[in-house]
């Protein structure tokens, strides 16, 4: 052990005043800026206890302190590079907002503001308000409401209509939500019963109206959105069901889910169920989720029948599921966009992405590849298939190009974990034991450091 290594190591406070350290420090406070400077110390006592010769000076353990600070300062919650193809990636914040509703939240965040105030008459006003006129005009329904997310949105639904009464309920529409939203779960949280009817592949107009008691307090329909079953199956169209609720005098909801609020065929969707052809149904009451197919923020929307709406907003479970100020911004400047009917698919970036065509998506991958290998990674363009995502449109595989890393100096494995350890972590899909970079979900600028980046990566190797 190199005992006058250990006493010359500095002082806390002298290594506070070096410049860079100062600095930092009036960013982040002079504490955290001292406890990232013993944290270097200590390191360096450890390495001399361990026989090391480290340099000991304050410069160096300024050095060392900031290298500290510049991975534990990063923000947990950080931009990503989504190269995996999935345009609703739920792990990776589902939809990303466009430019319109980036430039609300900024704007809001650091103001006071109408959240709940009229500046019309100096009164308070409604939070529901904001967005409750786009979305009776773009939906064509008496009345809206906005919660947290879709699966606050059926919970109040449930609570409102059907508390204590029973919901007569398909067996094939039992669905799962990413592990956490369950129809039964949510069902029983409302204080609802379920009362299933059918099997898990067919159920007939007869199974509801069979199951039609003094008890019945609403019919549920749920879009199936991230499963599908094939095969022998029936199932009762949203309209079939409607008219079977209403014969009885029951109020009829339909849980969509995806919501899509433009023309499925259109964004590559195929026959997804859209917005308009829910409302169209004959549905009291439609819930549907603003980060998937719509493309705005997190929430969950309620449209339909004033009566069961006004009810919703005077329920005690919607204080505890309130949509914040931030979002409302982001879902009124989203809405905005959709009042016209072309704007949205090249504005809204998952609706960009997914009608991109495969020329655009050809080109785009072609160019990244050229890239990369006059950078020297050894790569091709290659067509594959990626998916929509967030629980939306499971069985529809998107045809789409990619580049495809062939460079033996890294395996798919190693290279993956590599571009995914970066401050902007590039996140592609592992295939057939190469790493792909789907173009399909790349945003502006994130070819940029799609490419630095594996760039970097390998010339590091
Ligand atoms: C996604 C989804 C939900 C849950 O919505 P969140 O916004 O994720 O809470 C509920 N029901 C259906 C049919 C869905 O597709």
């Amino acid at each position: 052990m190199n005992r006058e290594l250990l006493r010359q190591l500095p002082q806390i406070d002298e290594v506070l005043r070096q410049d860079e350290v100062r600095a930092a420090a009036a960013e982040w406070g002079h504490g955290v800026a001292a406890a990232y400077v013993r944290e270097a110390i200590g390191a360096l006592r450890r390495e001399i206890l361990e026989g090391g010769e480290p340099e000991v000076s304050a410069r160096a353990a300024a050095r060392l302190c900031l290298r500290f600070a510049r991975q534990a300062e990063q923000p947990s919650l950080r931009p990503v590079v989504n190269a995996t193809g999935v345009v609703l990636h739920t792990n990776l914040g589902r939809a990303p907002l466009c430019t319109q509703a980036a430039q609300a939240v900024a704007q809001v965040a650091q103001s006071y503001n109408t959240l709940e105030y009229d500046p019309e008459t100096g009164r308070r006003g409604s939070r529901y308000s904001h967005v409750e006129g786009l979305l009776c005009s773009l939906l064509g329904c008496e009345s809206a409401m906005v919660v947290n997310n879709n699966a606050a949105a059926v919970l109040l639904v449930l609570s409102t209509m059907v508390s204590g009464r029973e919901a007569i309920v398909s067996r094939g529409e039992l669905v799962e939500i990413g592990g956490s939203f369950r129809v039964p779960e949510i069902m029983e949280m409302s204080g609802g019963i379920l009362r299933e009817v059918g099997t898990t592949n067919k159920t007939h107009p007869a199974d509801y109206e069979n199951a039609v008691c003094e008890r019945t307090g609403a019919v549920l329909k749920v879009h199936t959105s991230n499963y599908r079953i094939m095969g022998f199956t029936e199932e009762v169209s949203a309209q079939q069901t409607a008219e079977i609720a209403h014969r009885f005098d029951l109020p009829m909801i339909y849980d969509l889910g995806s919501g899509a609020m433009c023309d499925s065929a259109r964004a590559g969707l195929g026959d997804e169920p859209t917005l308009a052809q829910a409302m169209a149904s004959g549905a009291d009451v439609v819930t549907f989720s603003g980060d998937k197919l719509l493309g705005g923020p997190q929430a969950g929307i309620i449209a339909g029948k004033k009566q069961w709406i006004d009810r919703m907003k005077k329920n005690a479970l919607t204080r505890a599921l309130r949509i914040d100020k931030l979002t409302l911004a982001a879902l009124e400047a989203t809405l905005r966009v959709y009042r016209d009917a072309e704007l949205p698919y090249s504005q809204v970036p998952a609706l960009r992405m997914l009608c991109m065509t495969q020329a655009e998506l050809e080109e785009r991958a072609q160019t990244l590849a050229q890239r990369l290998q006059q950078a020297g990674v050894q790569c091709r363009c290659v067509a594959s298939h990626g998916q929509v995502g967030g629980g939306s449109v499971p069985t529809r595989l998107l045809p789409t190009f990619c580049v495809e890393i062939c460079d033996g100096r890294l395996s798919p494995d190693a290279l993956d974990k590599r571009l995914r350890a970066r401050r902007v972590p590039v996140v592609g899909r592992i295939a057939h034991d190469r790493l792909l970079l789907d173009v399909r979900t790349l945003l502006t600028g994130d070819e940029d450091i799609a490419a630095a980046a594996v760039t970097e990566v390998f010339e590091s190797v």
